[in-house]
């Protein structure tokens, strides 16, 4: 049978504990099937028999780039322009540090408060070592496209706020930055997954974003890159590490930059990381992007009718407007993080982000309508019955 949605959800291509409803795919996806026998199989054969071979027999000196093309294939990204390491904090600060380079005579940086803080402080950091004159100039979202002047050197936001959801439109305000002769750079963490990207059409300089979120890759999976290709051989890369060299092997007394997206690799990929990440995607190569967004905005739309039909205390602060939506759906609440804690007590895992957003990321891959009406059932329940005033709720661990 076909459906609007293709062959979504797929549930049994991920590990899910019985009885929990996982509405944080968003911060950490779960684990795909095939990830654990992958790992092992090259932590056994490959590193446990080829040892120090694996770098040509394996080919894990490839990897960066043979992963790269898959996810390239996600958003939009033609082959050989995505390069995978490091972490996104890393990858924000290689395309800031070579976007600058691009505009020597510009000293505006400009992004926007809905971004997400370490992507602000990479950029202070930056700005205070070049020590060169520039600032960070940060505006409320909807004032972005106004603030982009001719003295904006680079426009760097994320697609989606981490908090609301709020979806930037991609097209319009990289032609904007462009317009006024300013670099853009996009980051993906909440887009690479959630919902159709296409990087080409954007015409944007340079994409950066995690995979451990809606990519499923594991806690700690490395960050990607993307680089025009027609920009990427002008580029100077400010971590200028020797696998971004272009013959590491040669050891040069000197740094000479790939030719190609391998530049912007620094050192000694996580191989373990990577293959778990290259298990991972697998999963997306039977789904269509269009099937999964319309999924998405289904799930979300429902749990907004259903949460405002039964849970009057809650504030929507994402978008009512599924199309100015990412993947998630943000609800205020005073007491929402000792809420959010007897939910998770209760099997309904999403998250809490200060001051008192408690989020629910609806993720098409193994979400379905019957775990949403489920989830604010549990909801409902802990609200209608003040549940989150067990002092065992109150408690804060190091992660929220
Ligand atoms: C999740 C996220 C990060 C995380 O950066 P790491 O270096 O991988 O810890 C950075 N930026 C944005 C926008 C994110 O959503």
């Amino acid at each position: 049978m076909t459906s609007a949605t293709g062959n979504l959800p797929m549930k049994d291509q991920f590990v899910l504990p019985e009885g929990v409803i996982y509405l944080d795919g968003n911060s950490l996806g779960p684990l795909p099937k095939s990830v654990s026998g992958h790992l092992t199989g090259m932590v056994e054969e490959q590193w446990g028999q080829h040892l120090i071979t694996g770098w040509n027999l394996d080919d894990w000196m490839g990897q960066p780039l043979r992963v790269g093309n898959q996810l390239g294939c996600l958003i939009g990204a033609p082959e050989g322009s995505v390069v995978i390491g490091d972490t996104l904090s890393i990858k924000v600060y290689q395309a800031l540090s070579a976007a600058l380079q691009m505009r020597p005579d510009r000293k505006i940086i400009l992004s926007d408060s809905g971004n997400f803080p370490t992507d602000l402080y990479m950029a202070e950091g930056l700005i205070a070592h070049m020590n060169a004159g520039h600032e960070l100039r940060v505006v409320p979202p909807e004032d972005v496209a106004a603030a982009i002047t001719d003295e904006v050197a680079v426009v760097m936001l994320t697609q989606v706020d981490y908090r609301t959801g709020r979806l930037h439109d991609m097209n319009s305000l990289t032609k904007a930055a462009h317009e006024a002769g300013a670099v853009m750079i996009w980051d993906l963490a909440h887009s690479a997954g959630a919902l159709p990207v296409d990087l080409v059409a954007s015409g944007c300089d340079f994409a950066v974003g995690c995979t451990y979120k809606y990519l499923n890759g594991g806690p700690g999976a490395p960050a990607f890159i993307y680089v025009r290709p027609d920009i990427t051989p002008d580029i100077a890369p400010a971590l200028s590490g020797w696998l971004g060299h272009d013959a590491p092997f040669a050891f040069e007394p000197s740094y000479r930059p790939a030719k190609d997206i391998e530049r912007m690799r620094v050192g000694t990929p996580p191989v373990l990381q990577m293959t778990a990440l290259e298990a991972a995607l697998r999963v997306w190569d039977k789904v269509d992007m269009q099937d999964l967004r319309r999924a998405s905005m289904a799930l979300c739309d429902l749990f907004i009718a259903e949460v405002e039909a039964r849970c009057p205390d809650l504030a929507l602060v994402s978008p009512r407007d599924a199309a100015l939506r990412g993947s998630q759906v943000s609800f205020a609440f005073e007491h929402g993080y000792a809420a959010m804690q007897a939910l998770i007590a209760r099997g309904v895992i999403g998250d809490f982000r200060a001051p008192n957003i408690m989020r629910f990321g609806f993720t098409p891959l193994y979400i379905d309508a019957g775990d949403v009406r489920r989830a604010v059932d549990v909801l409902a329940d802990v609200l209608d019955n003040r549940l989150w005033i067990n002092p065992e709720y109150q408690k804060t661990g190091r992660v929220t």
